[in-house]
């Protein structure tokens, strides 16, 4: 039998946008309490947990699943209240539609465009895909910065603008109006990546039938169902049908199918739990903001950014205390020095203050 050959290598096989990519980190935390990925720290009432104790039982997993999720897809359109003529897409978590959305426009040269600060998979995907990315940078209260985005979208003529509304990480709501004339202004799609909908005073799914060029991405990652792998891309009926090809055919599995469909069943129990979530929010903010050496900013997420003196050690100070939450410090110039912190419950939200307090005054 021939062997292979040893000349062939990674380095020699793949692209060089591959080889150049750090893999998505997550790190440890058997023992911690977690507060880096913006999960919802909220279990089920144990009378709806033993109702999917029994869906599970009962579901199928000998089958491949309902390909079209026709159920689901029902129960989401019914409790997002989806504009009249709109279609949604199901994703295995909204990545898995942001990878979709690229290799459906990556044609060669073609550009997607986003902020920075944002969410890193927006940039990585795209080097994914072959897309050449830009990144335009956020005036320094992390707000848009309008005439360099319409300048960037004149200049690289952009396939694809993500913008997340709340953004990640920084937490705020962009302005409206901006966002609104970025729509205008792009020769391509503009999807409003609706992560933090939950959590927001506002929305574009109602714009969606004023912007043909308009999609609202959500998922249901931090409503409490981060294990589901579930999200969703709503649009025109006219773009949807044309990504549904690139949909792999059972990429939202039999299970996800029914336990989120019975969690929809059961939303304004996942409502209750955003609501308690953004009273805590407050809490924890007003909580940050009287710590000596912190500068908290507002946020309309689950989750607050915070800037302290010598972020690196105040991060390791709290991984001692078993506190887990997000250094930013190095991610971006723009975030030196920065933390992100997602909200628990009470008590969670208490122990990591205290934790927080002790690491600032070791650090110094
Ligand atoms: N968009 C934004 C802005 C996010 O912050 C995240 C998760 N961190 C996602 C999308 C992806 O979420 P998921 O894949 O869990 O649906």
């Amino acid at each position: 039998m021939p062997s292979a050959s040893p000349a062939i290598t990674p380095d020699r096989l793949l692209r060089q946008q591959v080889l150049a990519l750090h893999a998505y980190h997550v790190p440890p935390s058997a023992g911690m309490l977690k507060l880096d990925a913006m999960e919802n720290p909220y279990l089920l009432p144990q009378q709806l947990r033993d109702e999917i104790a029994r869906l599970v039982a009962d579901a199928a997993i000998n089958r491949y699943p309902d390909a079209g999720a026709h159920s689901l897809k029902e129960k989401i359109r019914a409790v997002t209240g989806l504009p009249q003529g709109m279609e949604v897409l199901l994703g295995n978590g909204s990545d898995e539609l942001i990878q979709l959305l690229a290799l459906a426009v990556a044609k060669p040269g073609a550009t997607l465009l986003s902020v920075e600060p944002s969410f890193v998979m927006y940039k990585m995907i795209a080097a994914f895909t072959g897309m050449h990315y830009v990144g335009v940078p956020l005036n320094e209260n992390f707000g848009l910065d309008l005439p360099a985005m319409l300048a960037a979208i004149r200049q690289h003529q952009p396939a694809l603008v993500f913008l997340a509304y709340p953004n990640n990480p920084t937490g705020n709501l962009f302005d409206a109006e901006a966002i609104v004339q970025i729509i205008a202004a792009a020769p391509g799609l503009v999807v409003v990546d609706e992560a933090y909908y939950a959590f927001a005073s506002d929305s574009f799914m109602p714009m969606l039938a004023r912007y043909p060029n308009l999609l609202v991405m959500r998922t249901f990652s931090k409503l409490g169902m981060a294990g589901l792998r579930l999200g969703f891309l709503a649009g025109a009926a006219a773009w949807l049908a044309q990504l549904e090809k690139l949909r792999l055919p059972y990429n939202v599995g039999v299970l996800t199918q029914v336990v989120a469909e019975k969690l929809l069943q059961q939303h304004d129990v996942l409502l209750q739990q955003a609501e308690q979530i953004k009273r805590d929010r407050e809490w924890l903010y007003e909580r940050l903001v009287g710590t000596v050496d912190v500068r908290a900013y507002p946020s309309e997420a689950n989750f607050i950014l915070f800037h302290v003196a010598h972020a690196g050690k105040v991060f390791e100070g709290l991984k001692q205390r078993g506190v887990l939450i997000k250094n930013l410090n190095g991610a971006h110039t723009a975030l030196a020095d920065c933390l992100r912190v997602t909200v628990g419950t009470p008590e969670e939200n208490e122990r990591f203050i205290v934790a927080l307090q002790e690491s600032i005054h070791q650090s110094v």
